[in-house]
């Protein structure tokens, strides 16, 4: 009842042109998903695996560029999963079950049998597109292509799975499945479409989150879309109080965590993003709405030139 709601409030925000445009295109079922495959195995990518490896029950091909950060990843997630059985939330035999259905990969080529892929590199756009025009070659021709960015515009992304501008089929396989940091702990997943994207893929992509576990809410595709257009102006400030001396890293994170009942103050949760991250999206929201109130802080520039990025790299506001 409650999925079947949601489901038709969201449907209620397609956009009638992709309606249009795609009235017939062979669909996806959700219940048809049976593999997924994850571009890029860092903190975003290795949470989704892992979570759709747990909750979906299915394999997942998990690819990425460094052999290091495969390795890093994978014991990362038997960590996490060591907790899991630790606290009787799984068992061992489920627990090396989800571990087992984790296959790394370090070749784009290792998607050529997958149903669903979600792509989650770095947060730079020519990297973005790249990536896009090669597995849509890759991919079977009825898998949902799905981005993880944070700010780009899939509009674009999803124009990169074709040369040919009356090709629609590709690009109408694109969606963002927007997953929120840390993945396991997160429900909101934010269901972004592009021009190009079919109603059969929104409804796929939906289903296929639910299916994880998650809560998907629709947003256009706007620059930051909904999370980050809200969020990262909030921590961007946060910098800027931090540089002109109106607090101290402890006092904005004390005042906002315990002010506004909130986890974890701003500069806390942008060393937990990355700094890289932000600054990306910052530039984004600066750059495509020209609107000087997204100028990225010039301490948050200064720290990622200086390749403090946060936890990732043990430094950031805090050390880790
Ligand atoms: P990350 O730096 O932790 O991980 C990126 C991974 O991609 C790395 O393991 C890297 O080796 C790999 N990679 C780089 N180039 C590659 C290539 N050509 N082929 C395959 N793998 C490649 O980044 P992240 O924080 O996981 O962010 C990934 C995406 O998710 C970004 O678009 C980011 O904006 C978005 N996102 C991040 C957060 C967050 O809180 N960090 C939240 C939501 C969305």
């Amino acid at each position: 009842m409650f999925s079947t709601l949601v489901r038709g409030g969201l449907r209620r925000h397609s956009p009638a042109i992709a309606r249009c445009l795609f009235s017939s295109s062979a669909s996806l079922a959700a219940a048809e998903v049976k593999k997924l495959g994850v571009v890029g195995a860092g903190q975003m990518g290795l949470g989704i695996a892992l979570v759709a490896a747990q909750k979906a029950e299915i394999p997942v091909t998990l690819i990425d560029n460094s052999q290091e950060s495969l390795d890093k990843g994978l014991k990362f997630a038997e960590k996490l999963l060591d907790k899991d059985v630790a606290k009787e939330r799984l068992t061992r035999e489920a627990a090396t079950a989800v571990r087992d259905r984790l296959k790394p990969s370090l070749k784009l080529e290792d998607l050529s049998d997958v149903d669903f892929v979600i792509e989650a590199v770095p947060e730079i756009p020519d990297l973005k597109t790249s990536i896009f025009s090669q597995i849509a070659q890759i991919a079977p021709k009825h898998a949902i292509l799905a981005t993880n960015t944070s700010s780009i515009s899939i509009t674009k992304i999803a124009a990169a799975t074709t040369n040919d501008p009356k090709d629609l089929q590709a690009p109408s396989r694109v969606i963002s499945t927007h997953f929120m940091n840390p993945v396991p702990v997160q429900k909101g997943v934010e269901i972004i479409t592009g021009l190009q994207t079919s109603q059969e893929t929104i409804d796929t992509a939906i289903a296929f989150v639910q299916r994880m576990g998650k809560i998907p809410a629709r947003s256009a595709d706007s620059p930051g879309f909904l999370a980050n257009r809200i969020l990262m102006p909030y921590i961007n400030e946060a910098i800027i109080c931090l540089e002109t001396g109106v607090g101290s890293r402890e006092d904005i994170d004390s005042i906002m965590k315990h002010g506004t009942n909130v986890p974890m103050g701003p500069l806390t949760l942008a060393d937990f993003i990355g700094l890289d991250t932000c600054l990306a999206i910052m530039n984004v929201l600066h750059q495509e709405t020209g609107d000087s109130k997204y100028r990225p802080a010039g301490l948050l520039k200064k720290m990622v030139d200086a390749g403090w990025l946060g936890k990732k790299s043990g430094k950031g506001f805090y050390e880790y």
